[in-house]
């Protein structure tokens, strides 16, 4: 890799755009490589620099609302994708929504007209020995995956997700949910799970549902190639079936799997529920539980109807779905440091999904954090951690100490900032509170740090 630049940046996706951008603008050179259109991945179909390959929506830009909150703060730090996004922008309600052609052509003419960036069109294979930032995304070519895990050790590297929906504490109906933990009813401990008790008749109710509930047709790059080499890596097809594909081979099998009501008793009543739904805690402010074996592949409009019909989950609200795809990312916490780089390796970034970042807004904010960082190391100068008040230092806080052991890619969420100092019982207050919080904590951060 031939390249007089002082940054390499992997990956001309959403991250890739806003660090080569955020770190050209601070005077550094800076080389761009983009494999499309020579070699294309199995959802992008142009040779545009951040295509969008699915929803054409950012989602929300509303303060109160986690990924708004995250936009709010990407704002303050000046970032270049939003721009071009902004100017993109279609009618959408609350949400920042992009005519898709529109954003990516225009990121592709800024970019190329910037000084200091050069944009190469050519797959990386090799993790480059100079400085650089790897923002190749879910997508990421088996060539450069085969480098990553090679550096990283190839359990630390994971390229299907399976993952259980997760929901918010408060839509939990604590009137019908109580706590337990399994063969474990201490009078002075109340257990560690919630649990949705089902009766006879609502437990067949929902396998019904769930059996004939729709679900996403896996496209030829979501269904894993070489299924017993995707169950070795993450355990794919043995752990992690999904869990209609479970109920769909005998009307019984959850009673006997994920909804098994053994050890578990009411203990307002003492009974033991024919079924159970168990939910674990997701997130140390409790704010935040997931449904213990539910990785699934219901479509979202169905996850909401027919999870919903689980006793205290009526009202329930998603802050994840569960879904299955192909998605390269690493086992971030331990090997990535909230300043983006590698632990074992400073001058070597990760940005984007392939960090366990997900949603749009929250790929652009890595790549945003990456560019301001890899600049900083370059003149000498210390890498920043955000504050973990700030949307954008708490997403970075979790993948770099979250649980390695149950690591799942995470969009922005109120869940991962740490608790107000006061009590404020209405929700709708409290989002504010923590989007106040937050923005005051960043523009002090700025001022202090002098980020330009
Ligand atoms: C099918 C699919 C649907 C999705 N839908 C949504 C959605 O609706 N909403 C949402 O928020 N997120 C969605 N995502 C996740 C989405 O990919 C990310 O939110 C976002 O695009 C990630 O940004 P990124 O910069 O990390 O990766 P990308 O935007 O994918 O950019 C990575 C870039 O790196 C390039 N690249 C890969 N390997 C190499 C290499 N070896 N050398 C050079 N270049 C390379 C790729 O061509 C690509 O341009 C989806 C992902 C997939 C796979």
């Amino acid at each position: 890799m031939a390249t007089n630049a002082d940054l390499i940046v992997v990956g001309g996706g959403l991250a890739g755009c806003e660090a080569a951008w955020q770190a050209a603008r601070r005077g550094l050179r800076v080389a761009l490589y983009e494999m499309r259109p020579l070699k294309s991945t199995q959802a992008h179909t142009s040779g545009q620099l951040a295509e969008i390959v699915c929803s054409n929506s950012f989602g929300s830009d509303q303060r109160n609302k986690p990924a708004g909150l995250l936009k709010a703060e990407l704002r303050h730090l000046n970032s270049f994708i939003l721009r071009c996004a902004e100017d993109a922008r279609l009618p959408a309600g609350g949400a920042l929504a992009v005519d898709r052609e529109v954003f990516s052509r225009t990121v592709t003419e800024r970019l190329g007209n910037i000084p200091g960036v050069e944009i190469v069109l050519q797959e990386v294979t090799q993790i480059p020995q100079s400085p650089c930032i790897i923002a190749s995304g879910p997508l990421t070519s088996p060539g450069l995956s085969d480098a990553i895990a090679q550096l990283l050790g190839h359990q630390f590297l994971f390229f299907y997700d399976a993952i259980a929906p997760i929901v918010e504490f408060d839509s939990i109906d604590m009137t019908k949910v109580f706590w337990a933990s399994r063969y474990d009813n201490h009078e002075d401990s109340p257990g560690d799970y919630l649990n949705c008790p089902m009766t006879e008749k609502e437990y067949t109710r929902f396998i019904t549902e769930l059996i004939n509930a729709k679900k996403v047709a896996l496209r030829s790059f979501d269904a894993p190639a070489d299924p017993a080499a995707a169950g070795k890596k993450k355990g794919y097809f043995e752990a992690c079936l999904p869990v209609e594909v479970l109920a769909a081979r005998d009307l019984q099998a959850l009673s006997y799997g994920p909804l098994r009501p053994v050890g578990i008793f009411n203990p307002r009543d003492g009974s033991r529920p024919y079924a159970v739904l168990q939910l674990r805690q997701e997130n140390l402010a409790k704010s935040l539980f997931n449904l213990v074996g539910f990785q699934t592949n219901l479509t979202y409009a169905e996850q909401d109807r027919v999870f919903r019909l689980v006793p205290g989950l009526e009202n329930a609200v998603f802050t994840r779905y569960g879904q299955m795809h192909r998605n390269t990312y690493i086992n971030s916490p331990g090997r990535l440091l909230p300043t983006m780089q590698y632990a074992l390796r400073a001058d070597l970034f990760f940005a984007g999904q392939i960090t366990g970042v997900e949603g749009y807004t929250g790929n652009v904010a890595s790549g945003l954090l990456a560019g301001i960082n890899a600049n900083l190391l370059l003149r000498g100068k210390e890498p920043l951690t955000l504050p973990r008040e700030t949307m954008l230092g708490a997403l970075m806080h979790y993948v770099a100490n979250a649980d390695a052991a149950n690591f799942q890619p995470m969009k922005a969420n109120f869940g991962l900032l740490p608790d107000l100092d006061r009590q404020i019982r209405s929700k709708h207050d409290k989002k504010y509170t923590f989007a106040k919080r937050a923005l005051k904590t960043l523009d002090l951060f700025i001022l202090e740090q002098q980020i330009d």
